[in-house]
């Protein structure tokens, strides 16, 4: 397919994160205007180098006025794209109190995005546990009004997802959807722990291909993957988009999505991530049909 075919083609991305999510004009213009460095951009010699760039990213985001901008810019430039809605990590916990109160966090993300973007309220695995409660909490009082489901991300291997499992019951219990984040570093193994979370949708699982038992669960659960090949390339996950699982996945039935996860470090939108990896990776036409069919039949907003 061409890029305007590309574009043209409906689609969502289910896999992306607010501050990682902020464009380049808007990055530079937040930080002349309150002194602070620019992230660095990648790619990043290891993860530890990526969590820096991420947290001079959201040190830019300094007023809810702010997380308003970034939500509409993004959910411009996703239309622009033919990205018809989007699931965005968001994780009012890491800003620690500085811009207010997390309701007043996702009232703005939520006005920004005008019904275009959902949130996947974050747990952050490096806080205490009494905080993710207090994150499902938030989630259950905006369940039904723009959160969508809840999810789990930050250092994996350190920070493994047992102790945050009953928080994550008592928001699945009241009905709203887990999507941790796994398999970035950690292989098969933490593939296998997040599954023991109930998921509806897996982020990266990169290394679940290593595992034929895990593939065939994930199939025969219909746990979607919601990959981000460039993003793992990036971060050094993986050596480059030719040794990326998805095609593999894809092609043995796993149901899986394409997103960008951090666009803004990528310098690219998902229209890009579709073109690169349709052709590293030599997708038909259908193949790349079916990863926009499958991102709007899993999404967990309108668009589905
Ligand atoms: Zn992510």
């Amino acid at each position: 397919m061409t890029p305007d075919e590309l574009r043209a083609l409906p689609k969502a991305e289910l896999h992306l994160h607010l501050e990682s999510a902020i464009g380049a004009d808007t990055t530079r213009e937040l930080a002349d205007a309150s002194g602070l460095p620019l992230p660095p951009s990648g790619p990043f010699p290891d993860q530890a180098a990526f969590v820096v760039a991420y947290e001079r990213a959201r040190d830019l985001v300094r007023t809810t006025a702010d997380v308003r901008r970034v939500a509409r810019e993004l959910v411009e430039r996703q239309a622009r794209d033919g990205v018809v809605w989007s699931e965005v990590h968001v994780a009012p916990a890491t800003y620690a109190g500085r811009l207010g109160p997390p309701d007043g966090i996702l009232e703005a993300f939520l006005d920004g995005a005008d019904g275009r973007a959902g949130v996947v309220l974050g747990i952050n695995r490096g806080l205490p546990v009494a905080e993710a409660e207090a994150t499902v909490d938030l989630a259950l009082r905006w369940a039904g009004r723009g959160v969508v489901a809840v999810g789990l991300a930050g250092a994996e291997a350190a920070f493994p997802p047992g102790p945050f499992a009953p928080p994550l019951r008592r928001a699945a219990a009241a009905g709203l959807a887990v999507v941790p984040h796994c398999g970035e570093g950690t292989g098969a193994d933490g593939v296998r722990a997040a599954l023991a979370l109930d998921p509806v949708r897996l982020c990266h699982a990169v290394g679940a291909e290593q595992d034929p038992r895990l593939v065939e669960q994930l199939r025969e659960r219909a746990v979607c993957l919601d990959m981000a090949p460039s993003s793992n390339v990036a971060l050094g996950i993986v050596p480059d988009l030719a040794a990326h699982p998805l095609p593999t996945l894809l092609r043995a039935g796993v149901e899986v999505t394409l997103s960008t996860d951090i666009p803004g470090f990528l310098g690219h939108g998902l229209v890009d991530e579709l073109e690169s990896c349709s052709r590293a990776w030599s997708l038909t036409d259908d193949e790349i049909a079916l990863l926009a069919r499958t991102s709007l039949r899993r999404s967990l907003g309108p668009a589905a």
